[in-house]
């Protein structure tokens, strides 16, 4: 049942979703791999809509040059770390939401290890390297869990949403993990962040709340310099590890 406070507090969001599907978002478990420059406002928006856990992987600690984009966190934070940061903020943005961190790179031991021992309704992606992306598509499928991956680069966002052994998956297009020189900072311009940022919150919101239409079988393409948004129908590849029965 929700509180008088939280019918306050999910007010306009309650005159869309309803009592039925407030309660729903209430249930639900989601895992975050990330809390920089994707993550922060995805957490704010899943942590505001009032979602019943945020379980956050991060082990960086913050720097100056993270704060360009990295809106959870402030100057004078710098050097601390951004889990415990993070956690702090999203407990004060809604103290209905539980945060639980895991100060570990999420990695096929410590992924693989958690989803194993723990019931998780969604995976969200908000990491900055091709490795992790493949590896929460791999553990999504393995483990059923439905799941969104985003990339964003310049004025560029990639966004792509999978329901494990029903959509193509991330490796239905990209096959296997590119060749990067990891030496060099990606460039980012940082309304990027929020724009790739908040479409992954609501991809989350909707797989929770079953409603509405993800990005699903398509690749959302995005250049915030010309403003186009495109979509990309892809194909189940046959061949790709998303369509083995685990
Ligand atoms: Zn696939």
């Amino acid at each position: 049942m929700l509180t008088s406070n939280e019918m306050e507090r999910y007010q306009s969001q309650l005159l869309i979703i309803g009592k039925n599907g407030q309660e729903l978002l209430k249930q639900k478990k989601v895992l975050q791999v990330g809390a920089g420059g994707l993550g922060s406002p995805l957490s704010f928006y899943l942590v505001s809509s009032g979602i019943g856990e945020l379980i956050l992987f991060e082990n960086d600690f913050l720097s100056l040059s993270n704060l360009g984009r990295q809106i959870l966190y402030k100057t004078e934070e710098v050097n601390q770390s951004k889990a415990v940061l993070a956690k702090s903020v999203l407990n004060k943005l809604n103290p209905n939401t539980k945060i639980t961190l895991i100060k570990e790179r999420f990695t096929e031991e410590s992924g693989e290890n958690y989803l194993k021992n723990t019931q998780i309704d969604y995976i969200v992606d908000a990491s900055d390297n091709f490795e992790t992306k493949f590896l929460i598509n791999d553990l999504g499928i393995k483990f059923n869990i439905p799941f969104t991956i985003a990339g964003i680069q310049g004025f560029d966002g990639q966004l792509i949403s999978v329901d494990p052994h029903e959509t193509a998956c991330y490796r239905c297009i990209f096959g296997d993990i590119p060749n990067t020189d990891k030496s060099k900072p990606i460039p980012i311009m940082s309304p990027t962040c929020g724009v790739v940022g908040s479409l992954e919150a609501n991809e989350v919101l909707k797989g929770l709340l079953k409603r509405g239409k993800r990005i699903t079988n398509n690749l959302l393409m995005i250049s915030l310099d010309s403003g186009d948004f495109t979509l990309i129908p892809i194909k189940k590849n046959p061949k790709c590890v998303c369509q083995l029965k685990h």
